[in-house]
C-alpha cells in the first residue's frame, strides 16, 4: 500500500497552518520519550578550531534491500589554528544515535523504530597519516582515535575509516521506508575542537530539531548498487551503468554533509534558469502530482532561491540542487545540495507545500553556506530561515491571494498580543524537555517576529544585517555574538539590547520593540 504522507492542520488560523507545516516539524513523539542525559551543549562562544581544506573522499556500496552502506571514508584536513600538538582527532558518530529507541532522534510524527529495525554505524578499520590504530569504540556516538604520532600545529592530516551503516526502517530522516532509503546520517563527520578545554566536541545528537556542528568541507564520492535503482546526492551527480551496477559519482564543492537518497522508484526532471539548475527527484508511483505540479514547483522553487541570492549572496549548490520525494512523515529536512521532502503535494495545497520547500531551501544558505551550531543556537538557523521565508512571500507573492497566508504580515497578525515562551536563544537540548510547539512557537517564529519588528524599524538596515552576515560568514559560522554587533551598527545600542532581550528572556510579548514606533 502506498500511503500518502501529510501535514498536519490546524484549522483554527492561516498562520497555525504554516506553522505546523512548515516549521514546527510536529514533534508529537518527542514529548513522550523519555529524556536521556546528553553531553552538554557545545556553548556557542567556545575557542574552537579552525581547520582549513577539509576533504572528504567516500567509496561506498549501497546493499538497499538490507539498509546496509559499507564504505572506506578519507578525511584530509590541515591542522591550522592550533597552538598545540593534538594526541586524538573525533569524529561524530550520528548514525549511532539511532541504535536505541530511547536515543533515536524523532523530527515527525512516526513511531520509533522496532528494536529490530534500528539503525547504527560500525567502524571497523582507522588509519591515522599512514599509522594503524588497534584500539577504539565506535559503540557511541563519538568516536575518539587515540593517535600514535601527535599531529603538529599546521600538519596535514589524512584519517581513513573504513565503516558499515545499517539505515533504520523508519519515516524519520534516516531511514528506509516504502522502497525509498535516505542513506542521510550515514558517514562519519569530524568534530570540532576546542582549544581552551583541549577537547573534542562529543555531544549526542538531540532528540527533537537538528543538533549539528559541522565545518563546511568538500566532497567526492563513488558509490555502486544494483542497477534497477536510481540515487541522488546532495552533489553534481553523475550516474552510469558499469559491469551490470550502477555507479555514481559526486562532487559537493562545499557541505556540511553528505546525504544519498536511493529507490526504484525515482523519476527525475530538471530544469535551469540562468544560472541554476533545480531537479526534481519524484515518486514515480505518486500519479496525483502532474507535470503542471511540477512545473509550478520549478517556478516556486527558483522564485526562493533567486530572493534568498538577492538578500543572502549566491547560491552555492546552483550547478545542481534536487527536490526529492521521500517517505518522511510530518516535516522535510535540509541536506547541502538537497532537500528532503514528504509526499508531493498538489491541488489545493500547493503554496502549503510549496512553502516548506522554500524553507528547506532557505536553510541552504542559513545553515549549509552560513554555518552555526544548531546545538547551542537553533534560533539562528531555524528562526532565520523562517523569517526569509515568510519575507519571501511577503514581498514577492504580495499580489498572489493564494499565497499571501505565507507572508510576515499574516504572521505579526496572528502573533500580535501574543506572548512567546522563549527563550528563544536557549539550545536544542533546552526544547527537548520543553516539548515541539514551544520550539516552534520559540525557535521559529519567535525568531521570525523579533526580525520582522527590526525590518518595520528600517527594512534597509535589516538587508544590511543579512549582507553582512553573508559576507562575513559564508563556508564558515555565525554566532549570536555576531549578529547583534551587525544589529549595533545598522540601529544603535538601544536597538541591539533590545533584540538581545527577546533572544534571552523567558517570554516576550509581540510587538515589543514597535510599541509606540509611528510606523
Ligand atoms: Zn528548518
Amino acid at each position: 500500500m502506498y500511503k500518502k504522507g501529510v501535514f498536519i492542520m490546524r484549522k483554527h488560523s492561516l498562520w497555525g497552518l504554516i506553522s505546523t507545516a512548515v516549521a514546527v516539524l510536529v514533534l508529537l513523539s518527542a514529548c513522550s520519550i523519555p529524556g536521556i542525559p546528553n553531553s552538554s551543549t557545545p556553548p556557542e562562544s567556545e575557542n574552537v578550531a579552525d581547520f582549513s581544506n577539509i576533504h572528504y573522499q567516500l567509496i561506498g556500496d549501497l546493499d538497499v534491500e538490507n539498509r546496509v552502506a559499507t564504505g572506506t571514508q578519507t578525511t584530509t584536513f590541515t591542522a591550522s589554528s592550533i597552538a598545540e600538538p593534538l594526541d586524538t582527532v573525533g569524529f561524530h558518530l550520528y548514525a549511532n544515535s539511532y541504535s536505541s529507541p530511547e536515543t533515536s532522534p524523532s523530527m515527525g510524527y512516526s513511531s520509533i523504530p522496532a528494536k529490530d529495525a534500528l539503525g547504527r554505524i560500525t567502524v571497523t578499520e582507522a588509519t591515522v597519516n599512514g599509522n594503524k590504530i588497534e584500539k577504539f569504540n565506535s559503540e557511541g556516538q563519538f568516536l575518539e582515535l587515540k593517535l600514535p604520532e601527535a599531529i603538529q600545529p599546521g600538519e596535514t592530516v589524512e584519517v581513513t575509516l573504513v565503516f558499515n551503516t545499517k539505515v533504520p526502517v523508519s519515516t524519520e530522516r534516516f531511514g528506509c521506508y516504502e522502497e525509498i532509503c535516505s542513506y542521510t546520517q550515514w558517514h562519519p563527520l569530524l568534530a570540532k575542537y576546542n582549544v581552551d578545554t583541549k577537547t573534542w566536541d562529543d555531544h549526542n545528537y538531540a532528540l527533537q530539531g537538528e543538533s549539528d556542528y559541522i565545518d563546511d568541507a568538500s566532497y567526492n564520492a563513488t558509490l555502486t548498487y544494483p542497477e534497477k535503482y536510481t540515487a541522488v546526492t546532495g552533489g553534481v551527480d553523475n550516474e552510469k551503468v558499469l559491469d551490470g551496477k550502477k555507479q555514481l559519482t559526486a562532487e559537493l564543492e562545499h557541505g556540511r554533509i553528505f546525504a544519498i537518497i536511493i529507490s526504484e522508484h525515482f523519476e527525475i526532471k530538471e530544469k535551469t534558469f540562468d544560472e541554476t539548475t533545480i531537479r526534481t527527484v519524484h515518486d514515480s508511483r505518486n500519479t496525483d502530482f502532474t507535470e503542471k505540479d511540477n512545473e509550478n514547483l520549478f517556478t516556486d522553487a527558483n522564485g526562493a532561491i533567486s530572493f534568498f541570492s538577492e538578500k543572502l549572496g549566491e547560491f552555492a549548490y546552483a550547478k545542481q540542487f534536487d527536490i526529492v520525494e521521500t517517505a518522511v512523515e510530518g516535516f522535510a529536512m535540509e541536506y547541502s545540495g538537497l532537500v528532503q521532502m514528504g509526499y508531493f503535494f498538489n491541488g489545493q495545497h500547493d503554496y502549503q507545500f510549496y512553502d516548506v520547500v522554500a524553507h528547506e531551501i532557505g536553510h541552504q544558505w542559513m545553515y549549509s553556506k552560513i554555518g552555526s551550531n544548531s546545538a547551542s543556537s537553533p534560533f539562528i538557523d531555524e528562526g532565520f530561515t523562517t523569517f526569509i521565508t515568510a519575507y519571501y512571500y511577503e514581498i514577492e507573492h504580495q499580489d498572489n491571494p493564494d499565497a499571501e497566508y505565507l507572508g510576515l504580515s499574516s504572521l505579526a497578525a496572528y502573533y500580535t498580543g501574543q506572548t512567546i515562551h522563549g527563550p528563544i536563544g536557549e539550545s536544542v537540548y533546552y526544547f527537548d524537555k520543553q516539548g515541539a510547539y514551544a520550539y516552534s512557537d520559540a525557535v521559529y517564529s519567535g525568531t521570525a517576529l523579533a526580525l520582522n519588528e527590526l525590518r518595520l524599524l528600517d527594512g534597509q538596515k535589516l538587508d544590511a544585517v543579512l549582507a553582512a552576515i553573508a559576507d562575513k560568514h559564508s563556508y564558515g559560522f555565525v554566532t549570536r555574538n555576531d549578529i547583534y554587533s551587525y544589529i549595533e551598527e545598522q540601529y544603535g545600542v538601544d536597538t541591539k539590547e533590545q533584540f538581545m532581550y527577546m533572544i534571552n528572556e523567558p517570554y516576550y510579548k509581540y510587538p515589543t520593540m514597535l510599541i509606540g514606533t509611528q510606523l
